[in-house]
């Protein structure tokens, strides 16, 4: 950390850093409200890369502003976050499909048969990645 944060009141520090809120001065009225550190060292809640890519926020450790957001921004951006890599996920698996419903054009399979099994499979695997994402 640098030196020119010894004027800045603590109370900065503990702002959320994406929505300005802050739950340790307003725990009386609501309790639940937490903060979570941004560079925490569970490597699996990988906030900063979260908020960089759903964002488009850059955070650093060294940055000098609030490192916490609180827990209803955390929640939010798990939720964005699930959707973003759910969608980006479809895209593929669509143009997965389309890219073999090309190369069967041509051959003798009956076509209506192949394209309901990868349908099926396109659907399991957005569904899989939901599942995975809420947890
Ligand atoms: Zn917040």
């Amino acid at each position: 950390m640098c030196s020119i944060t010894s004027n800045v009141p603590s109370k900065f520090y503990n702002l959320c850093r994406l929505c300005l809120s802050c739950p340790v001065l307003e725990d009386n009225q609501c309790k639940d409200a937490k903060l979570e550190r941004i560079f925490d060292d569970v490597e699996e809640r990988n906030i900063p890369r979260k908020i960089m890519t759903c964002l488009s926020i850059m955070v650093k450790d060294d940055d000098q502003l609030p490192q916490v957001i609180c827990i209803r921004c955390s929640e939010q951006l798990d939720v964005l976050y699930g959707f973003k890599e759910t969608a980006k996920k479809a895209e593929i698996l669509l143009h997965q499909f389309l890219m073999c419903m090309k190369e069967l054009e041509g051959t003798t399979q009956k076509k209506q048969q192949i394209p309901k099994l990868n349908l099926k499979l396109l659907k399991s695997n957005v569904r899989t990645t939901r599942k995975k994402n809420l947890q």
